[in-house]
């Protein structure tokens, strides 16, 4: 199984960070072992000091493909879930300006929390997700928002990599990421269902 990751795919979140809109979309990969399940909680990990949360709907895809037109991209998925990419801001930040890559930073154990997942049908479209920390909303995305939507992702990603049954979307975060602390209690939202509790230890 593999998880794909969008950056920078929210105009504001991109300003916040310092960063242009990219013209395609930025692609990253977090190996299994970043998954986050059953809402266990996440234990902070000692080579960050600067852990922050990404809330991101998740696309599941269910069905094999590769090089996928934009307009055939609605067959290969039928479920969004909603996750949170934890990313080392500290660690990103020291890579970023060496040129090198994100991968410390971004795919180290846990750091994709990965919550329930709901039909496409049963959503009203463009879909509303937020998070909240410590019981106040933190992050607020709509996903008409994107700069590049499902199916465009979708499309984009299958060029390079062949998309097999159970492989993970992230897709992108919206403005208002923020440190976490030990003791924080993070609850994801797809419209005002909670799909996702993650606590900080
Ligand atoms: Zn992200």
């Amino acid at each position: 199984m593999k998880i794909f990751c969008v950056g920078r795919n929210y105009s504001e979140h991109a300003k916040e960070l310092g960063n242009n809109v990219p013209g395609n979309p930025v692609i990253f990969l977090k190996p299994d072992t970043a998954i986050l399940k059953n809402n266990l909680p996440f234990f902070m990990p000692d080579f960050s000091q600067n852990i922050q949360h990404e809330v991101e709907l998740v696309i599941r895809i269910n069905k094999l493909g590769k090089k996928i037109e934009e307009r055939f991209a609605k067959n290969y998925y039928n479920e969004i879930g909603l996750g949170i990419d934890f990313t080392a801001r500290d660690l990103q930040n020291d890579l970023k300006s060496k040129g090198l890559p994100w991968e410390l930073a971004k795919a180290f154990d846990n750091s994709a929390p990965l919550g329930d997942f709901v039909s496409l049908n049963k959503l009203s479209n463009p879909i509303n997700f937020s998070l909240k920390k410590n019981g106040k909303t933190v992050q607020q995305g709509n996903a008409s928002e994107m700069i590049f939507g499902f199916d465009k992702i979708i499309s984009f990603i299958s060029q390079y990599f062949t998309l097999k049954i159970g492989d993970l979307i992230y897709t992108g975060t919206p403005a208002g990421v923020s440190e976490v602390k030990i003791g924080d209690k993070l609850e994801g939202y797809i419209e005002d269902q909670l799909m996702l509790n993650c606590n900080v230890k």
